[in-house]
Protein backbone atom coordinates (compact mmCIF):
# COMPACT_ATOMS: atom_id res chain seq x y z
CA UNK A 1 0.00 0.00 0.00
CA UNK A 2 1.73 3.08 -0.87
CA UNK A 3 0.73 6.84 0.91
CA UNK A 4 -1.74 7.85 3.01
CA UNK A 5 -5.42 6.81 1.93
CA UNK A 6 -8.49 8.03 3.58
CA UNK A 7 -9.17 8.09 7.38
CA UNK A 8 -12.52 7.23 8.51
CA UNK A 9 -13.28 7.06 12.38
CA UNK A 10 -16.08 4.73 14.07
CA UNK A 11 -16.72 4.70 17.55
CA UNK A 12 -19.52 3.43 19.53
CA UNK A 13 -20.60 1.24 22.72
CA UNK A 14 -19.92 -3.12 22.94
CA UNK A 15 -21.45 -5.16 20.31
CA UNK A 16 -23.04 -1.80 18.22
CA UNK A 17 -21.00 -3.62 14.81
CA UNK A 18 -17.97 -1.80 14.81
CA UNK A 19 -15.67 -4.20 13.39
CA UNK A 20 -17.72 -6.24 10.91
CA UNK A 21 -18.94 -2.91 9.26
CA UNK A 22 -15.12 -1.43 9.75
CA UNK A 23 -13.73 -4.42 8.06
CA UNK A 24 -15.69 -4.36 5.43
CA UNK A 25 -15.18 -0.66 4.95
CA UNK A 26 -11.64 -0.42 4.48
CA UNK A 27 -11.82 -3.39 1.68
CA UNK A 28 -14.16 -1.01 -0.03
CA UNK A 29 -11.90 1.55 0.42
CA UNK A 30 -8.79 -0.33 -0.17
CA UNK A 31 -7.16 0.69 3.24
CA UNK A 32 -6.12 -0.89 6.37
CA UNK A 33 -8.73 -1.59 8.75
CA UNK A 34 -7.90 -1.07 12.52
CA UNK A 35 -10.01 -2.95 15.82
CA UNK A 36 -8.89 -0.35 18.30
CA UNK A 37 -10.02 -2.29 20.82
CA UNK A 38 -7.95 -5.00 19.86
CA UNK A 39 -4.89 -3.06 21.37
CA UNK A 40 -6.28 -2.85 24.33
CA UNK A 41 -7.59 -6.55 24.64
CA UNK A 42 -3.88 -7.49 24.11
CA UNK A 43 -2.15 -5.07 26.61
CA UNK A 44 -4.87 -6.66 29.32
CA UNK A 45 -4.51 -9.75 28.25
CA UNK A 46 -0.40 -9.44 28.68
CA UNK A 47 -1.70 -8.18 32.36
CA UNK A 48 -4.01 -10.97 33.57
CA UNK A 49 -0.79 -13.46 32.13
CA UNK A 50 1.69 -11.83 34.81
CA UNK A 51 -1.15 -11.15 37.50
CA UNK A 52 -0.70 -7.68 37.33
CA UNK A 53 -4.30 -6.07 38.74
CA UNK A 54 -5.11 -3.80 35.77
CA UNK A 55 -7.26 -1.34 38.37
CA UNK A 56 -3.68 -0.77 39.86
CA UNK A 57 -2.08 2.10 37.75
CA UNK A 58 1.05 2.39 39.07
CA UNK A 59 1.42 -1.82 38.52
CA UNK A 60 -0.33 -0.92 34.57
CA UNK A 61 1.96 2.08 33.96
CA UNK A 62 5.28 0.06 35.56
CA UNK A 63 4.63 -2.80 33.37
CA UNK A 64 4.51 -0.79 29.77
CA UNK A 65 7.63 -0.14 29.12
CA UNK A 66 8.63 -3.83 28.72
CA UNK A 67 5.59 -5.23 26.99
CA UNK A 68 5.77 -5.31 23.08
CA UNK A 69 2.83 -4.36 21.29
CA UNK A 70 3.00 -3.75 17.57
CA UNK A 71 0.71 -3.55 14.18
CA UNK A 72 1.23 -5.67 11.36
CA UNK A 73 -0.60 -5.13 8.35
CA UNK A 74 -1.97 -8.31 7.16
CA UNK A 75 -2.20 -9.51 3.32
CA UNK A 76 -6.16 -8.94 3.67
CA UNK A 77 -5.53 -5.01 5.38
CA UNK A 78 -6.33 -5.69 8.42
CA UNK A 79 -3.79 -4.43 10.89
CA UNK A 80 -2.94 -7.23 13.17
CA UNK A 81 -2.25 -7.21 17.01
CA UNK A 82 1.11 -8.68 17.93
CA UNK A 83 1.92 -8.99 21.39
CA UNK A 84 5.29 -9.94 22.45
CA UNK A 85 5.82 -10.93 18.51
CA UNK A 86 2.44 -13.08 18.66
CA UNK A 87 -1.26 -12.96 17.18
CA UNK A 88 -3.22 -13.46 20.46
CA UNK A 89 -6.55 -12.85 18.71
CA UNK A 90 -7.41 -16.67 19.64
CA UNK A 91 -7.00 -15.30 23.59
CA UNK A 92 -8.35 -11.43 23.67
CA UNK A 93 -12.48 -11.67 23.03
CA UNK A 94 -13.35 -14.04 26.47
CA UNK A 95 -15.20 -12.37 28.85
CA UNK A 96 -12.90 -11.90 31.45
CA UNK A 97 -10.70 -10.02 29.57
CA UNK A 98 -12.70 -7.90 27.67
CA UNK A 99 -13.55 -6.59 31.44
CA UNK A 100 -10.12 -6.53 32.54
CA UNK A 101 -9.93 -4.36 29.46
CA UNK A 102 -11.77 -1.35 30.29
CA UNK A 103 -10.45 -1.36 33.35
CA UNK A 104 -6.89 -1.26 32.23
CA UNK A 105 -8.31 1.67 29.70
CA UNK A 106 -8.87 4.28 32.03
CA UNK A 107 -5.12 5.09 32.50
CA UNK A 108 -3.77 7.50 30.86
CA UNK A 109 -0.40 5.92 30.47
CA UNK A 110 -1.77 3.05 28.64
CA UNK A 111 -4.13 5.47 26.25
CA UNK A 112 -0.79 7.73 25.73
CA UNK A 113 0.55 4.63 24.04
CA UNK A 114 -1.77 2.82 22.50
CA UNK A 115 -3.19 6.59 20.71
CA UNK A 116 0.82 6.82 19.08
CA UNK A 117 0.29 3.64 17.59
CA UNK A 118 -2.80 4.25 16.11
CA UNK A 119 -2.00 7.71 14.76
CA UNK A 120 1.40 6.21 13.00
CA UNK A 121 -0.47 3.48 11.28
CA UNK A 122 -3.21 6.19 9.93
CA UNK A 123 -0.76 8.96 8.70
CA UNK A 124 0.98 6.06 6.75
CA UNK A 125 -1.77 4.31 5.33
CA UNK A 126 -4.88 5.91 5.88
CA UNK A 127 -7.28 3.60 7.12
CA UNK A 128 -10.72 2.60 9.10
CA UNK A 129 -10.24 2.80 12.86
CA UNK A 130 -12.92 2.03 15.57
CA UNK A 131 -12.91 1.99 18.71
CA UNK A 132 -14.11 4.39 21.35
CA UNK A 133 -12.36 7.36 21.18
CA UNK A 134 -11.43 7.50 17.33
CA UNK A 135 -12.81 10.92 16.61
CA UNK A 136 -12.81 12.85 19.88
CA UNK A 137 -9.05 12.09 20.36
CA UNK A 138 -6.80 9.79 18.34
CA UNK A 139 -8.00 11.42 14.88
CA UNK A 140 -10.20 14.41 15.86
CA UNK A 141 -9.12 16.03 12.34
CA UNK A 142 -10.56 12.60 10.80
CA UNK A 143 -12.42 13.67 7.50
CA UNK A 144 -15.17 10.85 8.07
CA UNK A 145 -16.34 10.64 11.79
CA UNK A 146 -19.39 8.12 12.78
CA UNK A 147 -20.72 7.20 15.84
CA UNK A 148 -22.65 3.82 16.08
CA UNK A 149 -25.90 3.46 18.08
CA UNK A 150 -28.17 0.62 18.61
CA UNK A 151 -30.38 -0.36 21.64
CA UNK A 152 -28.90 -2.39 24.27
CA UNK A 153 -30.92 -5.64 23.74
CA UNK A 154 -29.64 -5.76 20.32
CA UNK A 155 -26.09 -5.33 21.23
CA UNK A 156 -26.43 -8.15 24.10
CA UNK A 157 -27.98 -9.96 21.62
CA UNK A 158 -25.32 -9.68 18.93
CA UNK A 159 -22.29 -9.65 21.25
CA UNK A 160 -23.74 -13.37 22.47
CA UNK A 161 -24.60 -14.87 18.66
CA UNK A 162 -20.00 -13.71 18.15
CA UNK A 163 -19.11 -15.32 21.64
CA UNK A 164 -21.09 -18.84 20.50
CA UNK A 165 -19.90 -18.99 16.78
CA UNK A 166 -16.44 -18.64 18.31
CA UNK A 167 -17.53 -21.78 20.30
CA UNK A 168 -18.21 -20.45 23.77
CA UNK A 169 -20.73 -21.06 26.08
CA UNK A 170 -22.55 -17.60 27.14
CA UNK A 171 -25.92 -16.74 28.59
CA UNK A 172 -27.91 -13.76 27.27
CA UNK A 173 -28.16 -12.12 30.86
CA UNK A 174 -24.49 -12.36 31.50
CA UNK A 175 -23.57 -10.63 28.37
CA UNK A 176 -25.70 -8.20 29.07
CA UNK A 177 -24.36 -7.38 32.18
CA UNK A 178 -20.85 -7.27 31.07
CA UNK A 179 -21.11 -5.12 28.58
CA UNK A 180 -23.55 -2.76 30.27
CA UNK A 181 -20.47 -2.25 33.06
CA UNK A 182 -17.87 -1.69 30.62
CA UNK A 183 -20.32 0.63 28.57
CA UNK A 184 -20.67 2.25 31.87
CA UNK A 185 -16.98 2.43 32.48
CA UNK A 186 -16.26 3.56 29.12
CA UNK A 187 -18.23 6.21 28.97
CA UNK A 188 -17.49 7.56 32.69
CA UNK A 189 -14.22 7.58 32.85
CA UNK A 190 -12.43 10.66 33.03
CA UNK A 191 -9.97 10.41 29.96
CA UNK A 192 -11.32 10.20 26.58
CA UNK A 193 -14.56 8.74 27.56
CA UNK A 194 -16.47 6.93 24.83
CA UNK A 195 -18.81 9.65 23.37
CA UNK A 196 -20.00 11.16 19.66
CA UNK A 197 -16.98 13.20 18.23
CA UNK A 198 -17.69 17.04 17.10
CA UNK A 199 -19.35 16.83 13.29
CA UNK A 200 -19.81 12.78 14.09
CA UNK A 201 -22.68 11.34 12.13
CA UNK A 202 -24.79 8.94 14.10
CA UNK A 203 -25.48 5.85 12.56
CA UNK A 204 -28.25 3.29 13.88
CA UNK A 205 -26.93 0.03 13.01
CA UNK A 206 -30.20 -1.99 14.97
CA UNK A 207 -31.41 -2.72 11.46
CA UNK A 208 -29.85 -3.42 8.51
CA UNK A 209 -27.02 -5.94 7.00
CA UNK A 210 -23.33 -4.76 7.34
CA UNK A 211 -23.40 -4.95 3.77
CA UNK A 212 -26.41 -2.19 4.05
CA UNK A 213 -24.70 -0.33 6.79
CA UNK A 214 -21.33 0.34 4.25
CA UNK A 215 -23.58 1.18 1.56
CA UNK A 216 -24.94 4.14 4.18
CA UNK A 217 -21.56 5.18 4.91
CA UNK A 218 -19.91 5.16 1.37
CA UNK A 219 -22.40 7.42 -0.26
CA UNK A 220 -21.92 9.84 3.26
CA UNK A 221 -18.29 9.28 2.25
CA UNK A 222 -18.71 10.57 -1.31
CA UNK A 223 -20.88 13.08 -1.20
CA UNK A 224 -18.53 14.64 1.42
CA UNK A 225 -15.58 14.08 -0.40
CA UNK A 226 -17.18 16.09 -3.66
O1 LIG B 1 -14.01 -2.71 20.99
P1 LIG B 1 -13.75 -3.71 22.09
O2 LIG B 1 -15.02 -4.19 22.75
O3 LIG B 1 -12.86 -4.81 21.67
O4 LIG B 1 -12.94 -2.88 23.19
C1 LIG B 1 -12.59 -3.45 24.43
C2 LIG B 1 -12.39 -2.34 25.45
O5 LIG B 1 -11.22 -1.60 25.11
C3 LIG B 1 -13.49 -1.30 25.55
O6 LIG B 1 -14.55 -1.70 26.42
C4 LIG B 1 -12.75 -0.07 26.06
O7 LIG B 1 -12.62 -0.10 27.45
C5 LIG B 1 -11.37 -0.24 25.46
N1 LIG B 1 -11.16 0.62 24.30
C6 LIG B 1 -10.85 1.94 24.51
N2 LIG B 1 -10.57 2.75 23.46
C7 LIG B 1 -10.62 2.30 22.20
C8 LIG B 1 -10.96 0.94 21.96
C9 LIG B 1 -11.25 0.14 23.04
O8 LIG B 1 -10.81 2.39 25.65
N3 LIG B 1 -10.32 3.12 21.19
Amino acid sequence: MSGPGVVVAIDGPAGVGKSTVARLLAIHLGVPYLDTGAMYRALALHLLDRGIDPDDREAVAAALPTVRIELRLAPDGAAQVLLEGRAVEGRIRAPEVSTATSRAAVHPEVRARMVALQRELAARHGGVLEGRDIGTRVLPEAAHKFYFEAPAEVRAYRRLSDLRAAGRAARLDEVAREIAERDARDREREHSPLAPAEGAVVVDTSSGTPEEIVARLVERIRARSG
